[in-house]
């Protein structure tokens, strides 16, 4: 073991979790001395609330010394307020997880000893979600095997941001800045050994998901398009596709007029047209997501903007 002892850093963002706070705490509070080998050190993201989650945490941390918090100058999204605790981080080990007591913090128990085994990364998937429509769980699912099928590294299914970091990973985590962030494929990305832990996931102790199916939508189009080229691909294919059945067709046509056999053509011109403008419409449109996050990332903006800091 190391003589000095190691820091972990719990992460949580934070975004209109008023109702949350108190009994996130009161548990945080019981947990905390049961991390025995390890100093503790706690951030706080306010990523924007428009209800009192900051003079809430504020007050806390004016409390307690191990606790800090950052606040955004505005909503800037639950992935940067990820990457925000994660940067401001000091511990040897970082851990994220939500705010709304999802994600047990008892578990970071068995994560810890993961590693001391020499985990760099230990990931919590879910074996079970209470409280989440079976909508949200089905396409979750889908889209975790559609993902993994057509991106190049391997994101582990039914997974979210609660995972363990070691410090090499948060290190190489800080130098992908990228703007549209996916945070658990980023993650994968960075490699060094990654290892799996099993757990139920609770249902959140209050409020309502910050996640309603529009950011939803977005996040799964961020993670399929920063991992994945296949998509433009497609174009290609669904292309050549149509050419070899034009060809066909054409056979067909001329076929048809040798035999005198002529038959008026307006419908099928009509489904001719309208199949292609479709797909090409399609085509722009796959084509303009990736444009679009090449547009925002030549920008160069920083990820966020920090109004307030408490007990740095
Ligand atoms: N969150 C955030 N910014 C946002 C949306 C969510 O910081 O724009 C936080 C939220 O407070 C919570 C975590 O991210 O701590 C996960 O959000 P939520 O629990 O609503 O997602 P779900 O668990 O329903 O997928
Ligand atoms: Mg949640």
């Amino acid at each position: 073991m190391h003589d000095k002892k190691q820091t972990v850093s719990l992460v949580f963002p934070v975004f209109n979790e008023e109702a949350c706070i108190h009994q996130l705490w009161q548990r945080l509070e019981l947990f905390v001395p049961t991390i025995a080998n390890y100093a503790v050190e706690i951030i706080m993201v306010d990523d924007g609330s428009t209800d009192r989650s900051f003079e809430l945490l504020a007050q806390l941390a004016g409390q307690v010394p191990y606790l800090k918090v950052i606040r955004f100058s505005r909503n800037f999204g639950h992935q940067i307020a990820i990457t925000a605790g994660v940067d401001r981080a000091s511990g040897d080990v970082v851990v994220v997880m939500d705010a709304d007591l999802q994600d047990p913090p008892e578990l970071v128990l068995d994560m810890l000893t993961h590693y001391e085994n020499g985990a760099d990364v230990v990931y919590a998937v879910r074996r079970s979600r209470l409280g989440e429509t079976p909508f949200k769980k089905k396409s979750a699912t889908a889209f975790y095997r559609i993902l993994n099928r057509l991106s190049n590294i391997s994101i582990p299914h039914d997974t979210g941001d609660f995972r363990l970091m070691s410090r090499r990973v948060v290190d190489a985590l800080g130098t992908l800045r990228e703007s549209e962030r996916f945070v658990r494929g980023l993650v994968s990305w960075v490699g060094f050994k990654q290892v799996p832990i099993y757990f139920d996931r609770d249902p959140r102790v209050a409020g309502d998901t910050k996640y309603p199916l529009r950011k939803m939508v977005t996040f799964a189009l961020n993670g399929l398009v920063s991992f994945s080229t296949s998509p433009l691909r497609c174009a290609s294919w669904v292309g050549f596709g149509l050419s070899v059945m034009a060809g066909v067709y054409i056979c067909v046509v001329i076929g048809l007029w040798l035999t005198h056999h002529t038959f008026p053509g307006y419908a099928s011109l009509m489904v001719a047209i309208l199949m292609l403008g479709g797909i090409q419409l399609m085509t722009i449109g796959i084509l303009g997501e990736y444009i679009g996050r090449m547009f925002m990332q030549t920008k160069n903006r920083p990820l966020y903007i920090v109004q307030d800091e408490v007990g740095f």
